[in-house]
Order: C-alpha cells, then structure tokens, then sequence
C-alpha cells in the first residue's frame, strides 16, 4: 500500500527545496518498490493569505490522516507584524500539538567533504556525529501566562515555562533509547541551578538514567553546553534538552555543520507517523532565486524513510547520493568553496537524482 504523505511546502524557499525533495524521492520510490502518495496542504503565510488562518481544519485533517507530513518553513515578512493576532508560526505549533509530536530530532554530522565550510577549525569538527533531541511540546512556547500588560511602573511582560514530569520523562526515555542504538552517551542540559523547571527536569532525567545502566550519563548547565559544543562537539552523542534550551542550542550546533541548509529534522511522537523538515526557516533574502540549498530537506525525506517507513536501505542510498555529489564538488551558495563548482537549487536537485539511479 502507498504510503500517504502530507506535504506542506509553506512559504519563500519551501517550495523551492521541497520540489526537489519530492522529485528525489519518487526515485528513492521507484528504485526500491515504495510506493508514495502526496496530499499538498496549505500552512503558514500562504494559509493565512488564502484561508486567514495559518492552518485551516481541513489542513489539519489532512496531517492526521497521513502517514507523514513533510513541511518545508513558514513566515516570511510579509506576515511580520507582532501585533498580528494570526501568525505563519501557529501552523507549525499547531501541528505538533496536535499530532502530539513531543520529541525533535536534530543529527548534526560534520559531511567530510565540508569540513572547510564551517568556521571552526577542521580539527575541531573531525568525527562530529551527534543527536539534539529537543522536547517540543512544553516549555515557554506553550507556557501561560505569556503577555504584556501595563503594570505600576509602565510596560510589563511574563512568559512561563511549564512541564509535567511526565513530558519529561517521556522526552528522556526517548532520548536513552536513541543513545542506546548509538554511541551509548547520553548529556540532559537545564539550567538547574536558577530554575524551577530545570530541577525537575534534572531530577526525572536522573530518575529515568537509573533504567539504563548502560548509558554514559551527564547533566550539563545549557550556558556551559553552548561552550562546550564549539570547543568540544565530537564528544558528544546524544544532546536531550528542553523546548528552547533545544531550540538555541540546534541553530549552534548547525554551524558546525556549516550551513543549516544542511541540517534534516524529525518530529516524533509515540506513534510512527512524524513530520520532518529541514531546521531552516524561509530565507526570504533568496526566496525565488533559485539559491537555496535543498539538501537539508532532501535529507529529512530520508530521515521520514528510515523512521516513520521503516526503509532503512532507501534512506541510505539518499544520503549516499548527497555525499556523492558534495563529494564531485558541487556546493550552492550558502556552502561554496573555492575550487567548487556553484550550483543552484535546481540543479544540486537534479545531481541528487542522477546519483541515486534516476532519470535526471
Ligand atoms: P532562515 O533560516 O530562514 O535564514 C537564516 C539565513 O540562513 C539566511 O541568510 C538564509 O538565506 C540562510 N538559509 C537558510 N536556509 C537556507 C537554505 N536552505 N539554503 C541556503 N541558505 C539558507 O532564518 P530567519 O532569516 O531567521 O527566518 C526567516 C523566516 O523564516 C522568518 O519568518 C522565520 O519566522 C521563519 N522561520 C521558519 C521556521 C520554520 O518554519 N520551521 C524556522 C525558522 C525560521
């Protein structure tokens, strides 16, 4: 049976690298026998010019009853203005919520070929291979109260970070399964030593350690980590960290990879069926230019290959044809090098494909 996938292309570059993931995919498809179904929904600013409504029910619906939702980024400034009461954003929150989506996956992985494109040192980043895994469904982003309001001495403003322990337990046991079926290492950052909410966290994390002897376990203060992950990345395997802690930390960890037109992402919840998008946002500074690096999204379609479908050789030989074409020297913009040779978004697309066995 066709796998069902939910494709929300959203807005500037989404579309653009999305198109070529696509592509990229009905080869992966036609090469290993999978056969694909792609159900287009509006979310995000081009829901909201449509609609009025970043994500309309009907959208929704149409998340729930796939099998996986690709996204590609939502926003733009086109839907900016901060006193706005509908925002591009509320589709993402809304989808995870609503597909209960409570763990994000961020492997960061220094490619061999681009070990000159990012700004640390190449020494620094050898072996970099680790797995920020962000709780999404807690924290500040849902916290209430979040307002502004006029106070005794003038302008005032709250936000509130709230977790249960069972979100945290849930997000570490994740997080120990992973670090099990990788390099056994497992780092939970808080801030436990200004925050309420960090103890907690830190004190489940440690509850849940316990079940899982086998796993090298630490808790490291999120303003250390931020440290440690430039002076010291390849020591680390998996990174679990709360809602924004996860979300800094990802945008840090991107530029060791050196562009985050590289970097894929999975949502998941208990169930199989997850959403998986580049880190990326919009870049609307080169939205429609055919500039935008699509390989970040080419690879979150393997990610949704080898987690929600299962098709570990098809997820495989994806990533293989990336690094098969980074290693001809091919590069768009975002990542070029001397010596390399420049394409965009078009055509690094069709290089993909040609590697990975297809028509081009
Ligand atoms: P951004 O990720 O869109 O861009 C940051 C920089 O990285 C820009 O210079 C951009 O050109 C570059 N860049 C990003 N992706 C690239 C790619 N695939 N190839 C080449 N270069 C790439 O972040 P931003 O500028 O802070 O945000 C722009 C818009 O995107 C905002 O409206 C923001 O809200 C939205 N956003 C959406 C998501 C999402 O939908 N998940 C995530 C982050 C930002």
């Amino acid at each position: 049976m066709a796998h069902n996938i939910a494709v929300f292309s959203g807005d500037g570059i989404g579309p653009e690298v999305m198109g070529e993931a696509i592509n990229v995919l009905k080869i992966a498809g036609a090469r290993f026998g999978i056969e694909f179904s792609f159900e287009p929904a509006l979310a995000g600013g081009c829901s909201i010019d449509e609609h009025g409504v970043a994500l309309t029910d009907s959208a929704l619906r149409t998340a729930k009853e796939s099998d996986a939702v690709l996204l590609g980024a939502v926003g733009g400034p086109k839907w900016d203005d901060p006193k706005a009461s509908v925002r591009p954003e509320q589709a993402i929150l809304g989808l995870r919520k609503e597909l209960e989506l409570f763990a994000n996956l961020r492997p960061v992985q220094v490619n061999r070929h681009l070990l000159h494109a990012s700004t640390l040192k190449p020494e620094v980043l050898a072996g970099v291979d680790l797995m920020v895994v962000r709780e999404l469904t807690g924290g500040v982003y849902y916290g209430r109260p979040s307002e502004r309001r006029t106070g005794a001495s003038g302008r005032e403003a709250v936000d509130t970070i709230f977790y249960t322990e069972g979100e945290v337990e849930r997000l570490m046991r994740a997080s120990f399964d992973l670090a099990r079926k990788r390099r056994k290492k497992l780092t939970s950052v808080d801030k436990a030593n200004i925050m309420a909410s960090s103890r907690m966290w830190r004190e489940v994390a440690n509850e849940v350690a316990q079940e899982y002897p086998d796993v090298e376990y630490e808790d490291v203060l999120v303003d250390a980590m931020s440290m440690h992950l430039i002076r010291r990345p390849a020591d680390f395997d998996v990174i679990a960290a709360e809602n924004m802690f996860g979300d800094i930390l990802t945008d840090e960890a991107s530029m060791l990879a050196g562009s985050m037109g590289l970097l894929p992402s999975a949502s998941l919840g208990e169930g199989s069926r997850g959403l998986f998008e580049p880190i990326h946002g919009t870049a609307p500074d080169i939205a429609g230019q055919d500039k935008a690096n699509p390989l970040a999204m080419i690879l979150s379609t393997a990610l949704m290959l080898r987690l929600s479908f299962g098709q570990d050789e098809a997820a495989l030989a994806i990533e293989e044809a990336v690094d098969q074409v980074l290693g001809n020297g091919y590069r768009t913009p975002d990542i070029a090098q001397p010596e390399c040779r420049v394409v965009g978004c078009q055509e690094m697309g069709r290089l993909v494909r040609e590697r990975l066995g297809g028509e081009s």
